[in-house]
């Protein structure tokens, strides 16, 4: 028996079976192809040849620049590598003579020559085994669309352990399968974690070292309440978790039971709860829990969540975007505008740049992404607005920074508006345009950009984590990462202040405001509108009912005098 402390990030509790997800190796299944495949598989291969040329000319030079040419020459191997004519003949001919897809003949074929290499008397050529290993990574990275083999083998109720899951993998698994998931890494508010609670999945993470320690079939229990996972449990601990899942039904009737309910405080001022989705069916979960509305629609996961090998088009963005639109029954929809980059990374945008960047949460993820990516983030607006024709939309702009930045957003959608109108596309005329506060820059400004806004949510995911500068995804510097802190509690103080006083509705949509240990400090601090997770909609309700106004402002004053979380 092992009982490890990690960080409870979903709650409920779980037990059953352990299926350990090990990180995925280069390994790539062999698949067949049609005689007719193989000049498309012969020219995917070219393609991504031609990229990792790319991607080493552009690594190669910014090494040069920042560290000189010397260390810059590291590359001259791989380079050389992709230039050689027998390596590129004979993946041409495995592709041709196996009749296989491009990224197995160049799993097989960089196998074989690495394999060579270890069997090696020089230590140095030996060593370059492991420049054949990273390019065969790196061109692979170009030609795989399907990253999470080890999940789909999943057929039987269980728990999920792996060292970390990808927000893509999360999004992709089978709710009625996955009790539960437990990972090594991880913070509160990494996206897998949001994900998890989004999709109702019991989750610890941060848990460091247990897939060092759990296998494949024993048992485990996974509580999310607590934050603590048990592998192999006794008989004790076994009853105990059994009398915790009776419990956890009775709770879960109890908040049943509040579902009609409005959100209103003791001394009956009424206060908005929207919620937060990743995928339009969470909206009649939400709706019965009581939400007026969606808060926060993460649209980034219509990419993140696609099998194809394709962006998603305009239309069948549309046709997305508008079932949700429809199932809202005519409560608003805020949808964000696509909030890609850093973990949220998809393979379908265009971009190879992110593969190098050493820094992705400062990077080109975003509104930066979209804005250097003018049609990608015209055809996301284009399908928004057409949507806007059959229920309200707003519109929300991510980690928005400077004030020019949100001019330029604005600005391309103005003239997605121009080219929808000429072309006779019907679509709503008065559609409020918001945006995220979540680097401390805009939170600091916010003044300055409320006469540009409808309204602003604020981030406080990504605001603690670039006020702090704690990686919300580390579990190493877990600890560190809390709302807490007296520095984002000036921010939101003034946030809040200053919206109420430029009359711009505003909205908490991070984490912290699903978590009910913090509703009566932020209604304390004058918020009236929280979006939520579905999950925590009718938790925050019951919260909101139990107090009064004046309770809450005496609390948040207190905690406005404290110099510690
Ligand atoms: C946030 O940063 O608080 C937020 C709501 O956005 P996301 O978690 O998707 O980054
Ligand atoms: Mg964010």
């Amino acid at each position: 028996m092992d009982m490890l402390q990690g960080i409870p990030v979903s709650p409920g509790v779980a037990v059953a079976e352990a299926v350990v997800v090990l990180p995925r190796s280069a390994r790539v299944r062999r698949r067949g192809i049609t005689p007719e495949g193989v000049a498309g598989e012969q020219a995917r291969l070219i393609d991504a040849v031609e990229k990792a040329h790319a991607e080493l000319d552009r690594l190669q030079a910014n090494t040069a620049a920042s560290v000189g040419g010397d260390l810059a020459r590291i590359f001259d191997a791989h380079r050389g590598l992709l230039n050689d004519s027998s390596l590129l003949n004979q993946l041409h001919a495995t592709i041709q003579n196996e009749q296989v897809r491009a990224a197995y003949a160049v799993y097989s074929v960089f196998q074989r020559y690495a394999d060579n290499f270890r069997n090696l008397k020089d230590p140095y050529l030996r060593e370059r085994a492991a420049d054949l290993l990273d390019l065969q990574r790196r061109i692979l990275a170009h030609l795989e669309v399907d990253a999470s083999p080890g999940l789909s083998a999943i057929d039987k109720p269980c728990v999920l352990i792996a060292p970390d899951l990808t927000p893509s993998q999360t999004a992709s698994l089978d709710r009625a399968l996955v009790r539960g998931i437990a990972t090594d890494a991880g913070g509160r508010t990494s996206h897998t974690a949001i994900l998890a609670h989004a999709l109702g999945i019991p989750a610890v993470v941060g848990l460091e070292r247990l897939t060092d320690l759990a296998t494949n079939g024993e048992t485990v229990i996974i509580d999310g309440n607590r934050g603590i996972v048990i592998n192999e449990p006794n008989g004790s601990q076994m009853l105990e978790y059994r009398q915790e899942l009776r419990r956890e039904k009775q709770r879960s009737a109890v908040r049943a039971e509040l579902r009609g309910e409005a959100a209103r405080t003791r001394d009956g001022t009424d206060i908005t709860l929207l919620a937060n989705i990743e995928f339009p069916y969470e909206i009649a979960e939400a709706v019965k829990s009581g939400a007026a509305g969606i808060g926060l629609y993460r649209t980034e996961f219509v990419y993140l969540a696609t099998e194809e090998d394709h962006a998603p088009t305009e239309d069948e963005q549309y046709a997305i975007y508008r079932e949700a639109v429809m199932s809202l029954g005519g409560r608003p929809l805020t949808v964000r505008t696509l909030d890609l980059g850093a973990d949220k990374y998809s393979d379908l945008v265009d971009d190879p740049g992110a593969v190098s960047e050493a820094n992705p949460v400062l990077g080109c993820r975003s509104i930066r992404l979209c804005l250097q990516n003018l049609p990608m983030f015209k055809t996301q607006l284009r399908a928004i607005l057409r949507a806007s024709a059959v229920g309200p939309i707003r519109i929300m702009f991510p980690m928005i920074s400077s004030i020019l930045e949100l001019r330029q957003a604005k600005l391309v959608l103005s003239d997605v508006r121009e080219d929808l109108m000429e072309e006779g596309a019907t679509f709503s005329s008065d559609i409020p345009v918001g945006m995220m506060i979540e680097v401390p820059s805009a939170a600091l400004q916010a003044r300055a950009f409320a006469p540009e806004v409808d309204f602003f949510s604020i981030g406080t995911n990504d605001l603690v984590q670039y006020t702090l500068a704690v990686d919300r995804g580390n579990e190493r510097v877990a600890p560190l990462f809390s709302a807490a802190h007296p520095a984002v509690l000036m921010l939101l103080k003034d946030l809040i202040r200053g919206s109420a006083r430029t009359d711009t509705p505003v909205a908490v949509c991070g984490e912290m405001a699903g978590q009910p240990e913090f509703t009566m400090l932020l209604l304390g601090l004058g918020l009236r509108q929280f979006s939520v997770t579905p999950p925590a909609l009718t938790e925050i309700k019951q919260v909101i009912r139990q107090v009064s106004l004046p309770q809450c402002k005496r609390l948040a004053q207190k905690a406005a005098g404290f110099d510690s979380a």
